[in-house]
């Protein structure tokens, strides 16, 4: 069970963003660790669920409540941008601790082995901080790997235009070449009517 790897390690692994040694180090550690197994795992269907997530407009007079705290279980009304969260199961350092997000309401389960000690209040507080810290973290992650979608994208569109501008060049060129070819093999009635023109138009 012991494994150090820091989240945001992982996370950066799970988009295949480490350093080129670092990527086949984490591949190799992963490989051998369930802890880090169990997270990937969790983060690939978080994915999976927001690729799926169709696009909305996010409203816009969204506000937080502070919930009532019941025992074992509570639900938590939250109008959350839809767009940002689908299902977020999270692996907090807490065991047995599950959040997730199905059809507008988010679902906070304590799983067996806290069956007979419900959280303080203090303790749902914390949760509830760090939960959105990391669904901070992850639609960060997210967006930053949206900008660099983006960015790579212009320079795609950027590289294409350049090419077709060099493609209309060449034609031009090729243009001018049988331009210049027919006139040339056309250059002596061309000199024969220059004068006929110069009389027409004095
Ligand atoms: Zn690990």
């Amino acid at each position: 069970m012991d494994c150090n790897v820091k989240k945001e390690d992982l996370l950066t692994f799970f988009y295949g963003e480490c350093e080129e040694g670092e990527q086949e180090r984490m591949k190799e550690h992963v490989a051998t660790c369930a802890v880090c197994r169990r997270e990937l795992d969790a983060l690939a269907r978080t994915q999976a669920l927001l690729r799926a997530w169709p696009d909305e407009a996010p409203r816009l007079d969204l506000t937080f409540v502070e919930a009532e705290v019941p025992r074992r279980r509570f639900r938590l009304m939250a109008g959350l941008a839809a767009a940002a969260v689908a299902t977020v199961v999270l692996f907090l350092a807490w065991p047995e601790f599950e959040l997730s997000y199905r059809a507008g309401e988010l679902d906070l389960k304590w799983g067996e082995a806290l069956v007979d000690e419900p959280p303080t209040r203090t303790e749902v507080l914390a949760t509830q901080e760090s939960t959105l810290a990391s669904v901070n973290q992850l639609l960060r992650a997210s967006e930053m790997r949206q900008q660099r979608v983006l960015d790579h994208l212009l320079t795609e569109i950027q590289a294409q235009r350049y090419r077709d501008l060099q493609l209309i060049n060449r034609q031009f060129e090729q243009f001018d070449r049988e331009i210049y070819i027919h006139l040339r093999r056309n250059e002596a009635p061309v000199l024969e009517l220059l004068p006929a023109t110069r009389y027409t138009n004095p």
